[in-house]
Formats: structure tokens, C-alpha cells, sequence
């Protein structure tokens, strides 16, 4: 089959070759934010891809984003630090005012404004979203917000966070993902008024970071689409996240499949090449049957989505195939590669270490199996 999108996908191509092994590796040992690739992404339009021409953007759907960060990540490059600037404006495009998508998108097709934060996990909730306890409290025209969230990426990075909050506690909603609202925080004022963000160290450069909320004024015009409604609103956004990460672990099985051939075309042991042997050809073979099997649950996540079609299955399902994938790649190139593999400079335990982000976040393995399980197959909840 004929690779979708070929002259994007040939573009950052080249544009990911200005930023080589090196570029990363120096960046991963500082963990330090990729300015200059974002930048170029940013200046080549490939961040804006989903934005409606009306504001800015090229007004392509869900398949070409994926195209951009497949590409990304094939390449050895990372969309971890600036994906999120693609999907995270789909809630104030779908749910926003008119006021709201005037002001913000035309910001954000350019780059001008950066909105690739998205806050809602909580260290006390995890994946029950539910439970958050981060409250906006209504006072006149403004909301007043206090509590604590975890792992919300890139947040020293960006000028506006999508944020998730209860306006209503959870003992006095009907159903427990009522009373929660979409507040579209400002972070240049935020920081040091009510907002504190404190950096986390992790295994890879994902620029995480926790957020304390002591009392922010956020104004109320700054509600995204209806109060007590934010957890609806945000789901789109998250089928839409699911399905472009899928398609970056299929860029990083592709990688790794490649550089695993490469190397057992090439490596010579025991007189001859040591992809002669089955015991190392045939994991790489498997990889790339899983990444290809994987890689068509991605393009039908991605066409329903477009389509307009309920796709939480989907893209839950494409999220799942793509990053036990990408992570079974991993561990092939690693293994086929021997000492060198651990090796910095061969670049392949950086991206083992990235890739292996995708089984847990944006959402665990195992809710989705549970999804499955009990929204599909029709079996008994376990909560
Ligand atoms: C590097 C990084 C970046 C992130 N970026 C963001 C971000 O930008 N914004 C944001 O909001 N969040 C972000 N996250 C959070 C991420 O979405 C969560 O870590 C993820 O959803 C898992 O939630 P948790 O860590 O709270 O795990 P928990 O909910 O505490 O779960 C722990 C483990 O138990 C399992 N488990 C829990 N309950 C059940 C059950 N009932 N049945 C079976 N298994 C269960 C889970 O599958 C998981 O493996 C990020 C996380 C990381 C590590």
C-alpha cells in the first residue's frame, strides 16, 4: 500500500534530518526542552496542520497529524515536546466561543501562542478522573482555583493550559463525571499569582512538571464551553491524543525495525552476517508484522475520527497494538544490537527509554483492556 501523504511525509523528513542523534542526545543528558525543532516545526506549519483555515491553519484532519508525527518519530526525532500543540486547541475549537477561537487560534496556528499544556491527572486520582479535587470556585467574574496536579507535560512551555477541574464536588452530581469544567488557563500571569510549576526528573526528556494552585484567579470568561461539562468536552481531545500517539509508536517500531535490519544485514559474528540466524532475523520480522498490523488499527482510528464517528474503542485499541509494538521493536533492536545497543551514540536506548512511555501514558494498558472488556464485550466492571 502507497504511504498516505508522501510530500509531508518527505518534508519532515528533511526537515528531521537537521536534527540528528547528536541534537537529541545532548538535549536527553540535560533534559533540556528541543527549542530549535520545535521552532522549525513550527515555522514549517506542521503544528497547525488540524487548525481550520478560517484561523490560520492548513485545515487538514487527523491523517495528515499523523503522517507529521509518524515522520517525526521514524526519524529518531521526539514530538514529545510540542505534540500536544497539534491536538490540545480541539477543545476550544469544538467547545469554545466564538470570542475564544478569535482570539487564541490565529495565535496558535502561527506559534505566537503556545496552548500545549493539558492538566488533569492528580497525584490522589490517577486514572479515575473522577476523583480529581483540583476546585475552580465562582467568585463574580472570576473562578479562584485550588489543589495540585502531576505529570502535566510541558508545562514551563507553554503559554496556555487546557485545564480540568470540579466546579462541582463529586458527592453532589448524579453521575460522577458531571461538575467538572474546562478552564483555559493563562500561564504567563499564572506563574507566581496563585501557580506554582516544580519540574519532575524522569527516565526520558518529556519536560514533566506538577502544579501546585494556591488560590489562581482565572477570569470566567475563561470557561471553555458549558460549566460542569468539562469531562464530555476534554474526551475528544483525548480520542484525538490517542490516535497521534499511536502513530509516533509506529514511527519509533518503523526506527527501530530499520536500524534492527541494518545492523544484522551488516554485523559480522562468528563468520557470518548475524541476520543469517533465525534467532535474531525472526524477532525483527515479528516486529514488523506487529507494527504493520498496528499501523492499520491507527489508519482506521484516524478515518473515523475524521469522519466524525465515535472512536473511543478505536483509538484506545490503536494506542495499545502501536505501543506494544514499538515496545517489542524496542527490545528487539536493543537485543540484536548487543553491548552496543546500551550505547548512547546508537541512540537506541533513548528512544527504548521514550518509547516506553506510551504503554502507560496518555492512558495504561490496562484501562484499556478494561474498556474492552466491559464497554465492548459486554463482561462485568471491576469498578
Ligand atoms: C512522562 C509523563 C507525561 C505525562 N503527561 C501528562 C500530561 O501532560 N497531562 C496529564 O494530565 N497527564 C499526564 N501524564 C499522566 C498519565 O496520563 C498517567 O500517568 C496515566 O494515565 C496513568 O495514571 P497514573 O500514573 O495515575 O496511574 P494509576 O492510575 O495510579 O495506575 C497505576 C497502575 O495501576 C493500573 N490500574 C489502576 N487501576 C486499575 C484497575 N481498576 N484495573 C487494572 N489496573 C489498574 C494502571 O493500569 C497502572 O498501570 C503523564 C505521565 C507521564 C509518566
Amino acid at each position: 500500500m502507497a504511504e498516505s501523504f508522501p510530500e509531508i511525509r518527505e518534508a519532515v523528513r528533511k526537515l528531521c534530518a537537521q536534527f540528528p542523534g547528536e541534537y537529541w542526545r545532548a538535549l536527553d543528558r540535560e533534559r533540556t526542552y528541543p527549542t530549535a525543532f520545535v521552532q522549525s516545526l513550527t515555522e514549517a506549519g506542521f503544528l497547525s496542520v488540524l487548525i481550520p483555515e478560517d484561523y490560520g491553519g492548513s485545515g487538514l484532519g487527523l491523517s495528515a497529524a499523523t503522517a507529521v508525527l509518524e515522520e517525526i518519530h521514524r526519524s529518531g526525532c521526539n514530538g514529545g515536546a510540542c505534540h500536544a500543540q497539534m491536538y490540545t486547541m480541539g477543545t476550544v475549537l469544538k467547545h469554545g466561543s466564538q470570542a475564544q477561537k478569535e482570539a487564541y487560534l490565529p495565535k496558535v496556528a502561527t506559534g505566537e501562542l503556545r496552548l500545549q499544556a493539558f492538566g488533569v491527572t492528580e497525584p490522589g486520582a490517577g486514572t479515575d478522573t473522577t476523583r480529581i479535587s483540583t476546585f475552580a470556585r465562582r467568585d463574580g467574574d472570576k473562578y479562584v482555583v485550588r489543589g495540585q496536579k502531576i505529570w502535566i507535560s510541558r508545562a514551563e512551555h507553554s503559554d496556555l493550559m487546557v485545564l480540568l477541574v470540579r466546579t462541582t464536588p463529586r458527592d453532589e452530581v448524579a453521575r460522577s463525571s458531571d461538575g467538572m469544567s474546562v478552564l483555559l488557563v493563562d500561564l504567563r500571569q499564572a506563574v507566581g499569582n496563585g501557580l506554582t510549576i516544580r519540574p519532575v526528573r524522569t527516565m526520558l526528556n518529556h519536560a514533566t512538571t506538577e502544579l501546585f494552585f494556591d488560590d489562581l484567579e482565572v477570569p470566567a470568561e475563561n470557561l471553555v464551553g458549558e460549566e460542569g461539562k468539562g469531562f464530555r468536552h476534554i474526551l475528544d481531545g483525548m480520542n484525538a491524543e490517542r490516535i497521534l500517539i499511536a502513530s509516533e509508536c509506529i514511527g519509533d517500531g518503523k526506527f527501530f525495525i530499520d536500524r534492527a535490519s541494518a545492523y544484522a544485514r551488516e554485523r559480522e559474528v562468528f563468520g557470518r552476517k548475524i541476520g543469517e540466524n533465525q534467532g535474531v532475523q525472526f524477532p525483527i520480522a515479528r516486529s514488523h508484522v506487529q507494527v504493520s498490523a498496528a499501523e492499520l488499527m491507527v489508519q482506521k482510528a484516524a478515518a473515523m475520527f475524521e469522519a466524525g464517528e465515535p472512536c473511543g474503542t478505536e483509538a484506545n485499541m490503536a494506542k495499545m497494538l502501536a505501543s506494544e509494538a514499538s515496545w517489542f521493536a524496542a527490545d528487539t533492536c536493543l537485543q540484536v544490537h548487543g553491548g552496543f545497543g546500551f550505547a548512547e551514540e546508537y541512540d537506541i536506548e533513548r528512544k527504548f527509554r521514550e518509547t516506553r512511555l506510551y504503554q502507560v501514558a496518555p492512558i495504561s494498558t490496562n484501562l484499556i483492556l478494561s474498556h474492552v472488556g466491559t464497554h465492548v464485550l459486554g463482561m462485568p466492571k471491576s469498578f
